[in-house]
């Protein structure tokens, strides 16, 4: 494989090195916030993260952000956990900001004693008010001077949860001039009388992020720390925050940003997920129409599948939206090359070969994967009774219609070749069957010569006798809109594809009722699928990954 050019992230980190950092300092770390499950952007943030580590030999922390008792709970934690590891990625630590929240509260007392920081009792309406705007200065807080010995105390109060919430803030004092308006004095602390899922009731008080977050890094060695970019006017105050806390020739973290990555027709935000979960738009969290990592796993991605993904849209310093076509597409390509090929029918038609002795059955070979050797084949039942797609018959057809019509010939895949010869309809003229005669010499594979004859379209079939039922999940898109939140005065829930799961019967070959819980496989002509968790041997359920084309594309 051919030398990919370096990204600035890896350029970022090759002129550090050229200069005064050493390997073994470098460390990174992917650190969600555990207030819902992940999605397709925070893929990339895990490939871009975990892949420097990979590059560069250098651990990477799992960090979860828990800060916010509010919000955050243990099943995100699992799920997260679970999806780093489903993609590949093996971290250094898991590590909780919440275990740094004792090192905080004693850094922020060093920060009052140093007049760094100030608890307000103003309320956070007036705090807002004072701030200015970005043109104007700021104006200090009538507590910006309280003493050393009110702040230690009132800060302990707040602490211990004798302050109400919403009574007292901690902030840094900074500068209510600052051209930065996130320098002008920030918030470190809130009264939060909420029980945390890891802390309990040990803690009163809550930290920011951004007194949090950069800490945390410098607490495990983070070396390179990166964000999206909407943090590029925090750095200035995350720098700040790590001056306060380190001392001089201390190793120092340094934060760096890159652009989100969106999805088209859908939207990458946990807290408008969770809302299509609570309003029951979809069912969990790893609904296959979600853009959770969980909601693609059940879908059928592949991690590797998703991985491509990531790598191929790589990092940019600019926001923008990749076209779904585009994961679909990693899907396919992976899928290709790994999903087993079987045969479904998900629109029958009954077709008879008549001259095919009633009552009999053969077993016929059939290739597992053409695009693997390995894969080997496998035995599929053949009998007088065949269901084949609707759409591959007609009674008349001009001659790019490649399928089955009267008179002509067509390959039955792994088969024979049968010709049409009638049709029997009901009183409303519906087709009911199809009556073909089938050449016996001209089975696939046997090397006859009518085995070798052309002929211009190959269908797929099940034997009807042997077929097993199954429950088949067709997934679309679940926004009609290209960026459903994205447009003005509407709501992204105004743009939900009323199509976006249509569930059928399905007729596979019988094999396939071995096939286990998240197994794919491709129908052939059809698209890839795979067995939802939902599936039991009595009711198997196949979920569509994918179409094999992209049938949206113009
Ligand atoms: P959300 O709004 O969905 O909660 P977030 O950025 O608040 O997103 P975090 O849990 O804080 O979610 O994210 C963990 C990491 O993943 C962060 O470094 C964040 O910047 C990154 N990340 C989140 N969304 C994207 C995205 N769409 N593209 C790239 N990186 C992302
Ligand atoms: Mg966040
Ligand atoms: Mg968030």
């Amino acid at each position: 494989e051919g030398k990919k050019s370096l990204n600035f992230i890896e350029q970022i980190i090759e002129e550090d090195l050229s200069k005064d950092y050493k390997q073994e300092e470098l460390k990174f770390r992917f650190p969600p916030e555990p207030n819902g499950y992940l999605h397709i952007g925070h893929a990339s943030s895990i490939c871009l993260n975990f892949g420097l580590g990979e590059r560069y030999d250098a651990p990477v922390n799992l960090r979860f952000d828990d800060t916010n008792p509010m919000k955050e709970e243990q099943e995100y934690v699992d799920a997260i956990k679970k999806d780093v590891e489903w993609l590949g990625f093996k971290w250094a630590k898991e590590c909780y900001a919440s275990d740094y929240f004792q090192q905080l509260y004693d850094w922020a007392v060093e920060m009052i004693k140093n007049s760094d920081a100030y608890v307000d009792s103003q309320t956070s309406e007036e705090i807002a008010e004072q701030k200015g705007t970005p043109t104007e200065p700021g104006k200090e807080s009538p507590y910006r001077n309280r003493s050393v010995g009110e702040n230690l105390a009132l800060f302990e109060q707040m602490k211990n949860g004798e302050t109400p919430e919403r009574g007292h803030v901690l902030r840094a004092k900074i500068d209510m001039a600052s051209p930065n308006m996130l320098m002008r004095d920030p918030v470190m602390y809130r009264c939060l009388h909420k029980s945390h899922h890891r802390t309990g009731n040990d803690w009163m008080i809550y930290p920011m992020y951004d007194w949090a977050h950069g800490q945390s890094d410098f607490i495990e060695g983070v070396s390179h720390s990166f964000c999206t970019l909407e943090f590029l006017p925090h750095r200035e105050l995350y720098n700040w925050f790590v001056e306060k806390v380190s001392k001089p020739g201390d190793f120092k973290p340094k934060q760096r940003e890159f652009a989100r990555r969106n999805l088209s027709h859908t939207v990458v935000s946990k807290r408008k997920l969770l809302q299509l979960v609570e309003k029951g738009i979809v069912d969990s969290w790893d609904d296959p129409r979600m853009p959770t990592i969980s909601g693609l796993r059940r879908r059928g991605y592949t991690p590797a599948s998703i991985r491509k993904f990531a790598d191929s849209i790589g990092v940019g310093k600019r926001e923008n939206l990749i076209d779904v076509a585009h994961l679909e597409f990693c899907a396919r390509e992976d899928l290709n090359k790994v999903a087993p090929r079987v045969m479904a029918v998900l629109d029958p038609v009954k077709l008879v070969i008549t001259n095919y002795p009633e009552g009999e059955e053969e077993w016929l070979e059939a290739e597992n994967n053409p695009e693997d050797e390995s894969a080997g084949s496998r035995k599929i039942p053949f009998s007088r009774e065949i269901y084949i797609e609707k759409e591959d018959f007609k009674e008349e057809a001009n001659r790019k219609f490649f399928r089955l019509t009267l008179g002509k010939e067509v390959r039955l895949k792994n088969a024979y070749i049968i010709k049409g010869e009638s049709v029997v309809k009901d009183d409303n003229g519906n087709i009911t069957e199809i009556h073909c005669t089938y050449d016996p010499k001209s089975k696939s594979g046997s090397g006859t010569e009518e085995s070798l004859r052309k002929v211009k379209g190959t269908l797929h079939w099940v034997s009807i006798k042997h077929a097993l039922e199954a429950e088949i999940r067709l997934y679309d898109r679940l926004f009609t809109e290209e960026v459903p939140d994205g447009i003005k005065d509407k709501d992204y829930l105004d743009f939900i594809n009323p199509d976006s799961l249509q569930i059928t019967t399905g007729y596979l070959e019988p094999g396939l009722k071995n096939a286990e819980i998240g197994e794919n496989v491709q129908f052939q002509r059809i698209g890839y699928f795979c067995v939802d968790k939902d599936s039991t041997t009595a009711k198997p359920v196949f979920n569509r990954t994918v179409s094999l084309r992209d049938s949206w594309a113009k």
